[in-house]
């Protein structure tokens, strides 16, 4: 028996027998098998050190027979004896947990399973906990079946703890009122409703190595995530109370076993482990243990919080405040009580964000289409620094500013020469809320200038499918309608007309049949329609797609025709991203209103602006009530518009040649993205601009997936069956190398 080779084999994702397991226990060689562990522990279990506390909800008068328990009726101890105790008194223990940063509180209870009125009480208490407090809830109350366990899920009890106890051969010697059977019944029943295991057991209670290596291979079986290890504490009146403690070197192998056999699980120390010495402690750390109970503990008494804080991070252990994001920040698009992981960053610098690890990932997303120049960059850096001396904030009513003024001469001459006149929102979702409200009292005046009644019904709007324009109400309203949210708002909201997506390619043929289904719906419903709104050439958050120039042509016709504007919602396909500066560009028709948003503060803080002509602003401002009836708090805020100036003067600046550097972009795109083309996993491989696009045929798992992009040491967010890269445009060769063989080579994966 070589460690090093049975080492090897569990780090490269293979397993150990029992036998296998038996020999490196026998091994004479304690110190290697103590250092072949912690390699394990540190390549393979979480380094993040997780903190779960317990409440002895209910104890003693316990009828199982268990030789090792102080709470067994059975025996003579000095365990305490009382009822259930109340919600309010179990909030407390769980606030104070919570306070410490302790991130699972668990009900624990004695007896073979509570009364059917004492679960309805703990369901109760466990509301009233999760209405109160954030942390996450376990419970641990016997033998339960399946009807038993939906009532804690339903409750707000995510993890149920059931100890197996020792290997399933030895357990009989211990316990004759039940079987490890129905443990393993009841750990299936909460694992069927949906909770999350936690099962392990005590060690020192006379088994043998073997039944120990048993019991471990029982729990990864299971796939148990959890596993306390219990250290015997004997308690004197019960059978065991003579039993002989175990040795350091028994407690040490066998916690490295417990490595080798599961080696991405939580190793809990739990009770008895204040029986061992500092320097015995911290050895166990380093070997495997990588969680523990804390505060006190049943009806021995555990360390303090706060020791063992100290303890655990001078072993090396992160006590991750990722755990409080877990339990009250709400991400997007993420569940609260399954929320898919979240890496923490410390800084963000070039193309390059690092992990509070340490870890440095390669930047694929410019933060979803804005941080166009990278991240920390001086120029930027000193705007935002000289503003902050002057104002950062002064409302935009009856007030004015020189980074608003100069904000728009800039944007002026950059965006189609009929767009004259420009509204300051917050975000790319209020732009488009801004620009559809523009439409509406467009139409509204015009009535009114022409006496034309029917022109004020001009009130709806069209638009293409895979489309994506925010999520406020309005703005989702016109996002595709099968996979944005329609389905969820239903009836609340507005029902507006969708025309296919043109399925003529940026760069392949144009087939004018594209427009037949627009066509169609404009030459019927035009009486009513407001705006056509879209996302010129580039379908973003709805498909990542690139379209044929022709249909913004046909579609500018259309809408002249039939007395319908135009909207382009150049939010993310504005500032160069699309290989021209904005993406109508390709196509050499404006708009009526335009939108734009994201890259223009270059990433640094949120700001959009609304473009429109002089004709829609002179019809809106000439007719009743004569004032356009939209005014953000934020709206033109000058640390936001100073740091815009700065970010489009270094945009278009000569030395900084934006078209240059997305041109060699693209070229590597297209380059290194086109072996993909080949893979089994992908459907269609598409590049513009700085924009990459894998397609997938079937959708990703998007929570594998990113873990094996971090991994990767690579930033890359994908949904549905979109893989895609848009790069800041300063990002080098190499990195960008770095981004597409770690994208083939994860897609090729799945
Ligand atoms: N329109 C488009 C085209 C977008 O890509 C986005 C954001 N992805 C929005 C609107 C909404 O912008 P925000 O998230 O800033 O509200």
């Amino acid at each position: 028996m070589n460690i090093e080779h049975l080492t090897q084999r569990v780090l490269q994702g293979g397993r150990i027998t029992p036998e296998e397991a038996l020999q490196l226990a026998l091994s004479g060689d304690k110190a290697g098998l103590y250092e072949a562990a912690h390699r394990i522990t540190v390549a393979m279990a979480s380094d993040t050190f997780d903190m779960c506390s317990i409440i002895n909800a209910k104890s003693g008068r316990c009828g199982e027979d268990c030789k090792w328990c102080a709470q067994s009726a059975h025996y003579r101890t000095d365990a305490d004896t009382y009822g259930l105790v109340d919600a309010d008194e179990c909030l407390r223990h769980a606030r104070h947990n919570e306070r410490q940063g302790v991130s699972r509180f668990s009900i624990v209870t004695s007896g073979r399973k509570p009364a059917r009125k004492e679960l309805e009480k703990i369901c109760q208490t466990a509301a009233h906990l999760r209405r109160h407090s954030s942390i996450r809830l376990c419970a641990s109350l016997g033998l339960l079946d399946e009807q038993e366990m939906k009532a804690l899920y339903q409750s707000g009890i995510v993890r149920y703890h059931c100890n197996l106890e020792t290997g399933a051969s030895y357990f009989p010697s211990l316990c004759s009122t039940h079987t490890q059977e129905e443990k393993l019944q009841t750990l299936q029943a909460a694992r069927r409703v949906g909770m999350e295991i936690c099962s392990g057991g005590i060690i020192g209670m006379g088994e043998s190595m073997e039944q120990r290596i048993e019991l471990a291979f029982t729990l990864r079986r299971l796939q148990v995530s959890s596993i306390p290890i219990n250290l015997l504490s004997p308690i004197p009146g019960t059978p065991l109370e003579g039993q002989a403690p175990l040795s350091e070197e028994e407690v040490l192998t066998t916690i490295a076993l417990f490595r080798f056999i599961n080696p991405t699980a939580y190793l809990r120390f739990a009770g008895g482990r204040s029986r061992l010495g500092k320097e015995c402690l911290k050895k166990a750390l380093y070997v495997g243990i990588n969680s523990a109970i804390v505060g006190d503990l049943l009806t021995t008494l555990g360390s303090k919080v706060e020791e063992d804080k100290r303890l655990v991070t001078e072993c090396g252990y992160r006590l991750d405040d990722t755990l409080f994001d877990e339990e009250h920040l709400w991400h997007p698009y993420t569940s609260t009580t399954r929320p898919l992981p979240v890496y923490k960053v410390k800084r963000a610098q070039g193309a390059t964000i690092e992990l509070e690890n340490g870890q440095v990932l390669v930047e694929g997303m410019s933060s979803w289409w804005c941080a166009v120049h990278g991240y920390n960059h001086p120029v930027l850096n000193r705007a935002a620094q000289e503003q902050l001396e002057k104002m950062s904030h002064v409302m935009f009513g009856g007030l004015t500013h020189e980074p608003a003024i100069e904000l728009a001469r800039l944007l002026l001459p950059l965006v189609p020469p009929s767009m004259q006149k420009i509204f300051y929102a917050d975000s790319g979702s209020v732009a488009v809320e801004v620009a559809l409200k523009m439409a509406v009292q467009y139409w509204q005046a015009q009535s009114m200038a022409t006496g034309e009644e029917r022109l004020a019904r001009k009130q709806n709007f069209v638009t293409i499918h895979n489309g994506y324009h925010g999520d406020t109400w309005n703005a989702m309203s016109v996002c595709d309608p099968v996979t944005g949210m329609h389905t969820l708002f239903g009836s609340a909201l507005p029902i507006r007309y969708f025309a296919p997506q043109p399925r003529s390619r940026f760069d392949g043929e144009w087939d004018e049949h594209d427009m037949d289904a627009l066509r169609a719906i404009v030459e019927q419903h035009h009486g009513e329609l407001a705006a056509l709104i879209l996302e010129p050439i580039v379908q973003g958050a709805g498909g990542m797609w690139f379209y044929h120039p022709r249909y913004l042509q046909e579609a500018a016709r259309l809408c002249r025709e039939y007395n319908i504007l135009m909207i382009y919602d150049e939010i993310a396909t504005g500032f160069g991203r699309t290989g021209k500066l904005f993406a109508w560009e390709h196509a050499g028709v404006e708009p009526d209103i335009m939108c734009i948003g994201k890259a223009m503060t270059g990433g640094y803080m949120t700001m959009s602006a609304v473009l429109a002509s002089n004709r829609i602003a002179d019809t809106i401002s000439n007719n009743a009530p004569g004032v356009f009836m939209h005014g953000p708090t934020f709206m033109g805020n000058p640390l936001a518009c100073a740091v815009s100036c700065a970010s489009i003067r270094l945009l278009t600046s000569p030395e900084y040649d934006w078209q240059g550097k997305v041109r060699r972009i693209e070229q590597q795109l297209r380059a290194e993205l086109a072996p993909a083309r080949k893979l089994s996993q992908v459907a269609d491989v598409r590049v513009l601009g700085a924009i990459g696009v894998v397609e997938t045929k079937e959708p990703v798992d998007m929570a594998r997936m990113q873990r094996r992009f971090v991994e990767e040491g690579i930033w890359i967010r994908p949904f549905g069956k979109l893989v895609y890269i848009m790069p800041p445009f300063i990002i080098d060769p190499g990195q960008l190398t770095k981004l597409t063989t770690g994208l083939l080579k994860v897609v090729s994966e799945s």
